[in-house]
């Protein structure tokens, strides 16, 4: 064993409070959006009403100069007796979409939350277009309605259906799988630091392309890189997988952390794994560094939406200075997020589940220098005076490592900045705040 840094122990940390109430989210379905993007040859068919058109598209966007890799069957406003049509008209447009585009290797059949689809069978619909198409295309399917927790489940839905079918490792050698789409030149620095700590065999899930899917099995060590993924990790643990605790990769402190479990469980030599990360954790201290002027001893406020609020809320606090006032999450995964929540100041207010009305109440009251929520609250809040950050951006955004830390404190910076030059064109009075 070696000691590289100290793994926080579970259970210290702030309290939770738990709270019941209505939440305002995005659905799962904004998953793909970056799934797609990050597993090559997956096509996402969203079996869904205009609504869900409406909100993959506006959110994706059109791609005008390549093959979309995402579309809406819409299924419209039938009774029980039409269900056997839809099926026959999900067959067909599959159909009709494998054969024009022999390059799908992976097509999910995404589920909405509109009660015409919620009365499909979705996986058996999957099974069956599997046996017709199987050996040029995997079908899968998986729920992105809006009716889960929140919007990142959509990922962690899409993972766990990818899961049964990842092939058994042979024997029992030790491997390394990191859990969690990342983006490539994230998944690609991570690559260099475990091969330069002489860990060989990692793997990456998803992986790149659906055709190279990763084994499983009692030798493989997972590492979540994000922390919305409870039933994919579940599943992976059945199939004989050892989860590492780890506090999640953002800022120098996670990132060393997060590297510091996968070299413990690998038996890589202190002086080799401080070797590796010497040089790129102080790039990232100095980059978080340059945003100390315009975050340090400001206030923030987190309402639950992304799951990623209490790594976040560890870097803000630990690395760039700021005051925790409210780190609400709409779910919290005790084992998962228990290194990030002991490394937090015992002293922030941590809250699970969401009650939005009696959230906009606190903090009202607590008048923090930023808040960071869903699009739905961010331009209300903007016209009551607060300065926002849009949360689902931490999850497009490339922020995990030591070479994205400077952009994740960034980040943070951008929104006082834009304050600061809008009350400069304004004429208004606001902080000012040095543009970066
Ligand atoms: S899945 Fe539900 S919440 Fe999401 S876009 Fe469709 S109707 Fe709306």
């Amino acid at each position: 064993m070696t000691a590289h840094a100290p793994v926080p122990a579970e259970g210290c940390g702030p309290s939770v409070q738990r709270q019941r109430g209505q939440h305002a989210v995005f659905c799962g379905l904004t998953g793909i959006i970056w799934m797609h993007r990050k597993i090559q040859d997956a096509f996402f068919l969203v079996v869904g009403s205009r609504t869900c058109a409406h909100l993959i598209q506006s959110a994706a966007g059109v791609m005008i100069f390549a093959e979309p890799r995402f579309a809406t069957a819409i299924i419209e406003e039938r009774d029980l007796a039409g269900l056997a049509d839809a099926h026959d008209e999900i067959d067909r447009v599959v159909d009709q979409l494998l054969s024009r585009r022999p390059d799908i290797k992976l097509l999910f059949l995404v589920g909405s939350c509109p009660s015409e689809v919620i009365k499909l069978d979705l996986g058996r619909a999957a099974q069956r277009l599997d046996r017709l198409h199987g050996g040029a295309c995997r079908v899968l399917s998986y729920s992105g309605s809006g009716i889960e927790t929140t919007f990142t489940q959509g990922e962690d839905a899409a993972l766990a259906a990818m899961v049964p079918g990842l092939p058994r490792a042979n024997g029992e050698a030790p491997s390394l799988l990191v859990v969690g789409a990342l983006a490539d030149v994230v998944e690609d620095q991570f690559r260099r630091l475990f091969s330069e700590m002489g860990i060989g065999e990692v793997a990456f899930f998803p992986p790149r392309r659906s055709t190279a899917m990763p084994a499983i099995g009692p030798g493989t060590r997972i590492l979540l890189a994000q922390p919305f993924l409870a039933e994919t990790a579940r599943l992976l643990e059945g199939r004989g997988a050892t989860r590492l605790a780890a506090p999640f990769p953002l800022g120098a402190e996670g990132t060393a952390a997060w590297l510091a479990a996968a070299a413990r469980a690998f038996g890589v030599a202190q002086s080799r794994f401080d070797a590796t990360i010497a040089a790129p954790r102080e790039r990232a201290i100095r980059a978080i560094a340059r945003y100390a002027p315009q975050l340090a001893g400001k206030s923030i406020f987190f309402f639950p939406d992304s799951q990623l609020e209490a790594p976040l809320a560890r870097f803000l606090a630990n690395e760039a200075g700021m005051r925790l006032t409210e780190v609400g999450m709409p779910y919290l995964h005790r084992q998962h997020l228990a290194q990030d929540l002991a490394l937090m100041p015992p002293d922030a207010l941590v809250t699970e589940g969401a009650d939005v009305d009696q959230q906009i109440d606190r903090c009202r009251a607590m008048k923090p220098d930023l808040v960071v929520c869903g699009l739905g609250l961010a331009n209300p809040l903007e016209a009551e005076g607060f300065t926002t950050k849009w949360s689902i951006e931490l999850v497009f955004t490339p922020i995990q490592g030591f070479e994205q830390a400077g952009d994740l404190a960034e980040l943070f910076a951008r929104p006082f900045n834009r304050k600061a030059r809008i009350a400069s064109l304004t004429g208004s009075k606001a902080e000012a705040a040095p543009c970066s």
